[in-house]
């Protein structure tokens, strides 16, 4: 709040010295000011603060033209005047600031097209526009008895004459950081400027204030006074040539308030327009001097720090020119380090030239398609270095047009990823070798599966039956007999055990040899297997002798069953070396009377013997009433 007071209150005070000087040192004999210096301050102002402060600052401003007119003018005439100078500087700031497009400033006064906004805008708007009301207040107010159009033209050409020749220095001023050069050049350029400053005031001087109509050969010398704010400009920039023109002007207009007019040697009134063109061309060529060098200055600025970083890249770049037979005219270091060409080796030519040996990859035809279509793409090809070497290159092309939009480039980016394309067929390579030895793991796997289930099956039945005849053996036997004595022990049921001994088989062993035992082993095997039910266990209870566990036997006539053995047996025959062979079988029954399985195999064993001694061939239930015998 405060700094803002002093802001407006410093202003002010400005535009009330601007205004002493334009009426005490510009104004010419007849009255006329050759240019009208404080609506420069006011704009600079205007262009530079926040619009907050804008209403307060045209109050003060308001004030200090009448303050500094009040002598020359009644009030009621000061009070207008200052009202249509804060209008005019009004109008012409909130244009600027609304067309202006720099980021930093507004205007730029390093850009070309932000100083022409001005110019247009101070010269050919705002000044012509208040004019009107200014003239006004002549002839309405004051009683002018000057034509109207040409209190407008007088009007209109001091105003603009004084926004152009001071507003771009005041505005840099208050803006100073934008425009002082870099401070390390700075040194160097003080001493430059002080120069500049006194050749400035030494030309103003001989062009202003010696008499040079007197001699013929200094008619040229007013040109004199451009040489070092044209210097200033295009080598130091918009702040000191602005500075140094502004230097210029204001000693020409004083030089010319007191009578040293150089340029004409007519009325006072002419030599004052004519000073007034002299002094706006003057200002906007320097100005645009200044502009043109600094927006230059800029734009290779960041160029070269665009190329800077296109050549630190690792790819490589290349840049070729939409015509023809695109002929390369740029390629980066990295371009060269990855293909070991030097850069006059293929300059001007055809990229084709990366391809050599193989010119008709697919991939290339893509490439060839999107440049006619004017398209980026984006393939890997194969591309040859300068010694030969294969390498590959992911490649990205991208076209690039020109200021209409028309094709004018084609950027490359290339990469060398020769190593990433090795890596990964390597990696290719043992995946698929591992996924050959994954299903020869899975064959062998599977096999060895086959031929295990295999074996436990042979070994399950190893275990449970016989070898020889294929009946169940003891164990299976014994395990059957005592899951029988759980079952009918819970149920109530009941089971018989047939033991089985085939008569003389030591004999007939000895007369026919082992081998015709075991063909009668199996033969009578499987005779028994065949008379018996199904439900019934058969199987052999140890060499020569068979056992059949018969499930709930009560139900069953164990004789009957007995004899119908015993008789398949008898009739059983197997040919041997010529001989019908045949053998018997003496049988005992026991059935479970509650004790345990192997009570009930004894007691089956000794009916057996019963029949054995009764005379073989015959079968024998146990009877344990009378521990007697039935046959
Ligand atoms: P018995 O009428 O009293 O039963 O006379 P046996 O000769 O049959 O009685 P023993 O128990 O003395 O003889 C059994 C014979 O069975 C002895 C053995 O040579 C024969 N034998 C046992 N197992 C086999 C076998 O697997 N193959 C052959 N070929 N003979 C066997
Ligand atoms: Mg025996
Ligand atoms: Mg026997």
């Amino acid at each position: 709040m405060l700094w803002s007071a002093l802001v407006s209150l410093g202003v002010g005070f400005l535009y009330y010295a601007f205004a002493l000087v334009g009426v005490h040192l510009l104004s010419l004999p007849s009255g006329i000011v050759v240019f009208w210096p404080p609506n420069a301050v006011l704009l600079a102002a205007f262009l530079t603060l926040p619009k907050r402060l804008w209403p307060g600052l045209g109050v003060i401003v308001v004030l200090a033209e009448l303050l500094a007119d009040y002598t020359a003018f009644p009030v009621h005439a000061a009070l207008l005047f200052g009202l249509v100078n804060v209008a005019e500087c009004a109008i012409a700031a909130l244009v600027i600031r609304r067309f202006s497009v720099s980021e930093r400033v507004r205007p730029d006064w390093g850009e070309p097209r932000e100083l022409a906004l001005f110019i247009i805008i101070a010269f050919f708007v705002a000044s012509p526009v208040v004019a009107m009301a200014g003239a006004s207040i002549y002839t309405f107010v004051l009683d002018e008895s000057t034509p109207f159009l040409v209190l407008w033209r007088i009007w209109w050409f001091g105003d603009a004459t004084g926004l152009i020749a001071l507003t771009p220095a005041l505005h840099m001023l208050m803006n100073a950081k934008t425009y002082l050069p870099d401070s390390r050049y700075r040194a160097a350029g003080n001493l430059e400027w002080a120069g500049l400053a006194v050749i400035t005031l030494l030309t103003c001087f001989v062009v202003f204030s010696v008499d040079i109509r007197a001699r013929e050969i200094l008619t040229l010398a007013p040109l004199l006074v451009m040489l070092a704010p044209f210097w200033a400009a295009v080598r130091l920039g918009p702040l000191p040539g602005s500075l140094l023109t502004a230097t210029v002007v204001v000693y020409s207009a004083i030089a010319s308030a007191q009578g040293h007019i150089p340029f004409l040697q007519g009325s006072p009134e002419s030599a004052a327009m004519l000073l007034q063109e002299i002094i706006v061309l003057f200002t906007v060529i320097v100005l645009f001097a200044a502009a043109f060098v600094t927006q230059n200055r800029r734009k290779s600025g960041s160029v070269l720090l665009y190329r800077s970083a296109v050549e630190a890249t690792s790819e490589g770049v290349l840049i070729t020119r939409a015509e023809q037979d695109q002929p390369i005219i740029y390629c980066n270091k990295s371009f060269l380090k990855m293909t070991g060409y030097k850069e006059d080796e293929i300059l001007g030519k055809n990229c084709r030239f990366l391809n050599r040996n193989e010119p008709d990859q697919p991939e290339l035809r893509q490439v060839k398609e999107a440049i006619l279509r004017n398209k980026p793409v984006r393939v890997m090809v194969r591309n040859f270095k300068k010694d030969g070497t294969m390498f590959w290159n992911s490649l990205a092309i991208n076209p690039i047009p020109d200021w209409r939009g028309r094709p004018s480039y084609f950027v490359g980016i290339l990469s060398d990823v020769s190593r990433e394309v090795e890596q990964r067929n390597q990696l290719k390579t043992l995946l698929d070798k591992l996924q050959v030895a994954k299903e020869t793991l899975e064959d062998k796997v599977n096999l060895r599966t086959r031929e295990l289930s295999e074996a436990n099956r042979t070994l399950e039945r190893l275990a449970l039956t016989d070898e020889l005849t294929g009946v169940y053996n003891r164990r299976n036997l014994i395990s059957r007999g005592h899951l029988e004595v759980l079952r009918c022990s819970r149920s109530g049921g009941a089971f018989s055990v047939m033991l089985l001994d085939i008569d003389h088989f030591k004999r007939f062993n000895d007369r026919y040899g082992h081998e015709a035992g075991d063909l009668i082993l199996k033969a009578f095997a499987r005779a028994v297997q065949s008379t018996i039910r199904k439900v019934d266990s058969f199987g052999r209870w140890g060499g020569e002798e068979f056992m059949v566990l018969v499930y709930d036997s009560e139900q069953v006539n164990l004789y009957a069953m007995g004899d119908k053995i015993r008789k398949s047996v008898a009739e059983c025959r197997v040919s041997y070396s010529g001989n019908e062979l045949h053998v018997t079988v003496s049988i005992g029954i026991a059935t479970w009377q509650g004790g345990s399985f192997d009570q009930t195999v004894s007691m089956a064993d000794s009916a057996m013997y019963e029949a054995k001694n009764a005379g073989r061939n015959r079968l024998v239930i146990y009877d344990d009433r009378n521990n007697a015998v039935s046959e």
